[in-house]
């Protein structure tokens, strides 16, 4: 399985628009891996993880073919991970030769999809965007992959979900905008089995503390350990931490420095794991 980041911040990316702090002054300064554009991935080309307000250019830097996508997992309706306006951009009046892309999206995110939608006269979607609602724990197939879709630790959203992605016998686990699981997840996580790669939430960076909502590279260890002492990972299980903000308080080399003694990865816009 190939997981492929094309977006790896937070909902103010970074540098964030309208910010002068250390993190976003020193990511103008440096370029590279320093710049995120909000979160996206795609796993084997073919299954794209949320749709923020940069899917466009995601598609245009890493030279996405919307053909080959065959379904978009929804994690929840904020806007760095779901952004409605473009997300039905494929209508026939819009694009005549459009493609039709199947979104999986819970409840609270296909209600905002279904209200903007009418708000702005665009509600008939011409059989080009077509909805699968998901539910917590209600595993269903995509595609030729088994989706677990797991609650997250996620209070300012509405059914927030992180996904368990298997197929033939490789497991991804794409855990984002959560804090430290719920019990719940943690149960379900236990029966889906050994997992090859691990993404997690990592919008506290540096700090410490972050437990609910998000989590911080001390957490994202805390989940390592305790997935490892459980039987879900183990001493090659890849490990990415993820979804960046300036907030977190620090830069790409900074955050590598402090990973690279828990044994995770930090993602990049870019990077490409293969397990
Ligand atoms: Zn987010
Ligand atoms: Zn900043
Ligand atoms: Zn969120």
């Amino acid at each position: 399985m190939k997981l492929r980041y094309f977006g790896t911040a937070a909902y103010e990316g970074i540098p964030a628009l309208m910010c002068n702090c250390r993190v976003c002054r020193a990511a103008r300064a440096a370029g590279g891996r320093d710049l995120r554009s909000r979160s996206q991935a795609i796993v084997d080309g073919t299954l794209l993880l949320d749709f923020p307000p940069d899917t466009q250019w995601h598609a245009m830097r890493f030279s996405l073919d919307w053909n080959a996508v065959a379904a978009c997992l929804i994690t929840h309706e904020h806007s760095d991970h779901f952004y409605p306006e473009d997300m039905v951009m494929g209508r026939p009046d819009f694009c005549p030769e459009g493609i039709r892309t199947d979104y999986y999206l819970p409840a609270a995110a296909l209600r905002r999809l279904e209200r903007e939608m009418a708000d702005t006269g665009l509600a008939d979607f011409g059989g080009r965007v077509v909805c699968h609602l998901v539910q917590p724990f209600s595993e269903f197939e995509v595609a030729g992959y088994r989706i677990l879709p797991l609650a997250a630790d996620h209070p300012s959203a509405q059914g927030p979900l992180f996904y368990a992605i298997e197929r033939a016998g490789v497991r991804l686990l794409y855990a984002h905008d959560t804090g430290y699981f719920p019990e719940q997840t943690w149960e379900a996580l236990r029966t889906f089995g050994r997992f090859d790669a691990v993404s997690l939430d990592c919008t506290g960076g540096l700090q410490t503390g972050y437990r609910g909502n998000h989590m911080c590279l001390e957490t994202n260890r805390e989940v390592a350990d305790r997935m490892i002492a459980e039987g879900m990972a183990d001493g090659n299980t890849v490990f990415v931490a993820n979804h960046f903000s300036h907030n977190g308080g620090g830069t790409y080399a900074q955050l590598c420095e402090l990973a690279k003694t828990y044994g995770f990865m930090i993602a990049y816009d870019g990077m490409e794991i293969e397990f």
